[in-house]
């Protein structure tokens, strides 16, 4: 998709580290993390919101959260941690590439 930032860090013409990637998804560390441990966890294919989900990207989100539910060792997200899914302008999505944010490594503070 052009112009999507998440989908040139995905092709590699934007480089970025990743902590994990395979075929459907990659993890990175967020630019501005919000907590000792911030992901991001972006899906390959690209989509903005889950009510654009048809199939193919229920199966890809399916997935991310099993594999990211078996990295969390891996991730130091072993005590716990809280997922994100910004979606739109009022809930504060700025990247129009749908994308789970994993936030760990201390004790969050509550809504
Ligand atoms: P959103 O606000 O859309 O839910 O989350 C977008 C996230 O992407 C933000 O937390 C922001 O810090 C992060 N971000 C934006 N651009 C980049 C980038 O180029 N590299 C990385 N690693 N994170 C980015
Ligand atoms: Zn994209």
């Amino acid at each position: 998709m052009e112009n999507c930032i998440f989908c040139k860090i995905i092709a590699g013409e934007i480089p970025s580290p990743r902590v994990y990637e395979d075929d459907k998804m990659i993890i990175i560390n967020d630019i501005e993390p919000k907590a000792k441990l911030h992901y991001l966890c972006i899906p390959k294919t690209h989509f903005a919101l889950l009510s654009e989900m048809g199939e193919r990207e229920a199966e890809v989100l399916k997935y991310c959260f099993e594999k990211i539910a078996s990295l969390e060792e891996t991730l130091g997200l072993q005590e716990g941690y809280r997922v994100i899914i910004n979606q739109g302008e009022n809930g504060g999505q700025t990247v129009r590439h749908l994308h789970i944010h994993l936030l760990g490594g201390e004790v969050l503070g509550g809504f």
